[in-house]
């Protein structure tokens, strides 16, 4: 039967930054998502959005915070004491919630970088004891940034995803998303690049339910330009 509803389609742009393209943390063949994705903001989308990855010094994730540790190798981080009571858990909660922490080099370090006004995604990797791929929430629930809010506001029904790493933040962002229930969600694997070229989290994003778009022409296609 033909969809008779009237979609709001919102696109989501994952951490397009220098760091993630040309610098210390570049996913392979970095700077060609970048006229994909330009392109792909061209598009008559109801409404766009853009994250950002914006650490302090010394993060958690950064090997440099962990004397000994070798880079890309890993560690486990549990949640930070005060944010965890201050979220009503206890100190047996927060050591049976340790998670795995790929130890990154320095990158998108505030001090480092100029404030983009069209960033409208609330920053949530601002607290330097806490990682956060998604651009809703940590994986522990303490932070959660407004984008849940923004998309609900705008009664967004359609949501697209692209930018970087598709492996990390683009995977765990759209996986959120579907949990959320409220709106379909697709990646456009255009205008995606991972830090693998493995391409295993394009499994992942299937099997919890997201969908995959291809090519540019095929998104154009169901929005219908
Ligand atoms: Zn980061």
């Amino acid at each position: 039967m033909a969809e008779t509803r009237t979609p709001v389609n919102a696109l989501l742009v994952i951490d397009m930054q220098v760091d993630f393209i040309t610098g210390s943390l570049a996913v392979p063949d970095g700077p060609s998502v970048i006229d994909p994705v330009k392109e792909i903001i061209q598009l008559p989308f109801h409404a766009r959005y853009a994250s950002k990855d914006w650490h302090p010094p010394g993060h958690i994730s950064f090997a440099s915070t962990h004397p000994g540790k070798a880079l890309f190798g890993l560690t486990t981080i549990h949640p930070p004491q005060r944010l965890a009571i201050a979220n009503g858990q206890n100190v047996q909660w927060i050591a049976e919630h340790g998670l795995e922490q790929v130890l990154w080099p320095d990158h998108c370090i505030q001090a480092r970088l100029a404030h983009s006004s069209s960033t409208l995604c609330k920053r949530i990797r601002t607290d330097p004891g806490v990682e956060s791929y998604s651009a809703f929430q940590d994986p522990w629930g303490l932070l959660i940034s407004n984008l849940e809010g923004l998309l609900r506001e705008k009664g967004v029904t359609d949501l697209y995803i692209v930018g970087v790493a598709g492996d990390h933040c683009v995977k765990e962002s759209a996986i959120d998303a579907v949990k959320a229930c409220a709106w379909k969600t697709w990646v456009v694997r255009e205008g995606v690049r991972s830090v693998s070229t493995e391409g295993k989290e394009w499994d992942t994003l299937k099997s919890a339910g997201v969908g995959i778009i291809d090519t540019i022409s095929d998104l154009k296609t169901r929005l219908c330009v």
